[in-house]
């Protein structure tokens, strides 16, 4: 069976991941070949940039005894997009608070994302979850890109306990008025962002879509 590594250093993430790729393709993490503290520098100014800087600093920095078991280094960046604040917070939805001196992690990236659409209408509260997956090859220089979304709403309060970051605020137009962090992991993978991206990729990783094709129709705008 393939092997796939996930370069992911968020749990909840690394789960959905894994989630989406159990089954078909034997799934690594970065903890199972030592790599749980690598630093990564996320610096560029879009998910797919961001995705590829993860998958590449990950494939250099793979020990030589673990590369023979390992066919793939998958990595994915993601984010919230809100039209109202001119996309923001993008590829700074991790980091979103801390960037404003507002606090760090999930519940502060809501607090400040309620405080600065609050004067903002419903009928302009349009947002997306974006999912940029970039798979580079252990043994060759081959790689593979994919993108997904899902489109929705910021709601004006939080509800819900599943998923994880901006879940509990965001209404999906698929499942509206439910949140995100209402829906089972299942319905969630079904429409999400990382889900749309992961499946699209791994169907080229599993030869099931003709990778020259799967590239040029995939890659994201950078
Ligand atoms: P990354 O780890 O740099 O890709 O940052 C992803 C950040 O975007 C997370 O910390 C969340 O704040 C947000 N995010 C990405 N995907 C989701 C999702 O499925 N639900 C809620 N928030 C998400």
């Amino acid at each position: 069976m393939t092997t796939i590594l996930l370069a992911t250093q968020n749990a909840k993430k690394g789960r959905e991941l894994a989630e989406l790729a159990r089954g078909r393709f034997r799934v690594q993490t970065l903890a199972d070949v030592g790599l749980a503290n690598l630093a990564i520098v996320e610096n560029g100014a879009t998910f797919a940039e961001n995705a590829r800087i993860k998958a590449r600093a990950v494939k250099a920095a793979l020990a030589p005894a673990v590369v023979r078991d390992i066919t793939w280094v998958l990595a994915d960046d993601s984010g919230l997009v809100v039209d109202a604040l001119d996309g923001k917070p993008g590829v700074r939805s991790a980091r979103f608070a801390a960037d404003h001196g507002t606090g760090a992690g999930d519940e502060a990236n809501n607090d400040l994302l309620l405080l600065l659409l609050a004067p903002v209408p419903d009928e302009r509260r349009s947002a997306r979850f974006a999912c940029a997956v970039c798979a580079v090859a252990v043994d060759s220089d081959a790689m593979h890109e994919a993108f997904g979304t899902v489109e929705g709403h910021v709601a004006r309060a939080r509800v819900g306990s599943g998923g994880f970051g901006y879940d509990p605020l965001f209404i999906p137009v698929a499942h509206a008025p439910l949140r995100m962090a209402e829906l089972t992991s299942e319905q969630k993978h079904a429409i999400s962002h990382r889900g749309v991206a992961m499946r699209a990729a791994l169907a080229t990783l599993g030869g099931q879509a003709r990778p020259s094709a799967f590239a040029r129709a995939r890659v994201p705008r950078a």
